[in-house]
């Protein structure tokens, strides 16, 4: 497995597989969310739609993850996952872990080789970048995927500079 860092828009990736940090509503949001939801088109919300009726009633729970088409996206798939609202008070960070190994998991079943994901948590969620790249390299290093191409899409100059001192 690869991992890569790239800074940018994660909506402008080209790859088989998009990562959602979604909320659990699945019904988009703010953030990353937003911009998917945007650019990709009507398609990904009537399939989250969907999945809310069949399969997630009570919304997608924190730290799994549902694939779903990537409408008009330079991706075959967006994998919605739901990370968790950092807290001072507890520690959340396995739920947070489980969010790349599930999203990960979705992936391989998926015969996806190539992946990118957001800095998830890290936004409107609240996680401090560093933790949060810690728990995303370590979770991804560990999760025995055989997805090839890992990416990590860095919004701006900070996020990709914590993410490449944890790399190396
Ligand atoms: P969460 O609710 O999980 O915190 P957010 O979408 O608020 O999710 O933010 C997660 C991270 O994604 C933040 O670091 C934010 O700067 C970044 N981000 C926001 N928009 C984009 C985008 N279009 N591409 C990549 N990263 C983005």
């Amino acid at each position: 497995m690869n991992i890569t860092l790239v800074r940018g828009d994660i909506t402008e990736q080209r790859a088989d597989a998009i990562v959602n940090a979604a909320n659990s509503s699945l019904m988009g949001g703010g953030g990353v969310d937003g911009a998917i939801h945007r650019r990709g088109g009507p398609e990904i919300l009537e399939e989250c739609r969907k999945l809310r009726a069949s399969r997630y009633g009570k919304g997608l729970p924190t730290g799994q993850a549902v694939a779903t088409t990537a409408g008009r996206l330079a991706a075959r798939w967006v994998i919605h996952t739901v990370g968790p609202v950092h807290a001072k008070s507890e520690d959340r960070s396995g739920l947070l872990a489980s969010c790349y190994r599930e999203s990960l998991l979705v992936a391989d079943s998926l015969g996806a080789a190539s992946v990118a994901f957001p800095a998830i948590s890290t936004g409107i969620y609240g996680w401090p970048m560093d933790d949060a790249a810690r728990i995303a390299l370590d979770a991804v290093r560990q999760s025995g995927t055989v997805v090839q191409d890992v990416r990590f899409v860095l919004f701006d100059a900070d996020a990709y500079a914590i993410f490449e001192a944890r790399l190396s």
